[in-house]
């Protein structure tokens, strides 16, 4: 596999939202995290949606909102979430696979369960945002978040598994909601 270096330049201060949010998450035992794409075009809004509605409306309970850019640039309260995990939830836009491709550079041996959010409302959507009705975003959102929640309770992959030649995605992907040791 051949991969992307990258050097990301250290801040020293905190986004005190961030890191009160991630604070009030870090519980015993940890909440499952729920990343997104982010991504600017209308498949990673659907994306970012469809966590934003698992982890703040359908189960805010057992679930905590993880902010990609945060976790992937600097290693505070946010990525701690991810770390410590023991299920983490990578909602794509796209077979891009960005926000866990982005995690598994800083926590290598992290296996996120990737839900492929234009497989579930099978649409080719366009890049702008505003090519798509907002209510249909809420629409297909809601489709992907359903679907999230109802996939809650399954095991979660395992994470550093010696037998792995792979620890984490490539741009292809595994499938859809891939779970499990396999073993
Ligand atoms: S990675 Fe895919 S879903 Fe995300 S912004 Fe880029 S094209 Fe859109």
């Amino acid at each position: 596999m051949e991969y992307e270096t990258a050097k990301i330049v250290k801040v020293t201060g905190k986004c005190p939202a961030c890191e009160d949010y991630a604070g009030k998450n870090s519980t015993t035992p940890p909440k499952i995290a729920v990343m997104a794409c982010e991504g600017a075009c209308a498949r990673g809004e659907v994306a970012r949606r469809a966590a934003n509605m698992v982890a703040h409306r359908l189960a805010r309970d057992s679930t905590v909102r993880i902010c990609l850019g945060g976790a992937f640039t600097k290693d505070t309260g946010q990525r701690n979430l991810v770390r410590r995990a023991e299920k983490v939830i990578a909602i794509e836009g796209c077979f891009i696979n960005c926000s866990s491709r982005m995690m598994c550079g800083v926590i290598p041996e992290l296996r996120p369960e990737i839900v492929r959010a234009d497989l579930i409302y099978n649409l080719d959507l366009p890049f702008g945002i505003d090519d798509v009705p907002d209510e249909m975003f809420t629409v297909y959102a809601h489709l992907v978040a359903e679907q999230v929640v109802k996939n809650l309770g399954n095991p979660a992959p395992c994470r550093g598994d010696p037998g792995s030649q792979s620890p984490c995605p490539s741009a292809a992907g595994p499938p859809a909601h891939s779970a499990g040791c396999g073993k």
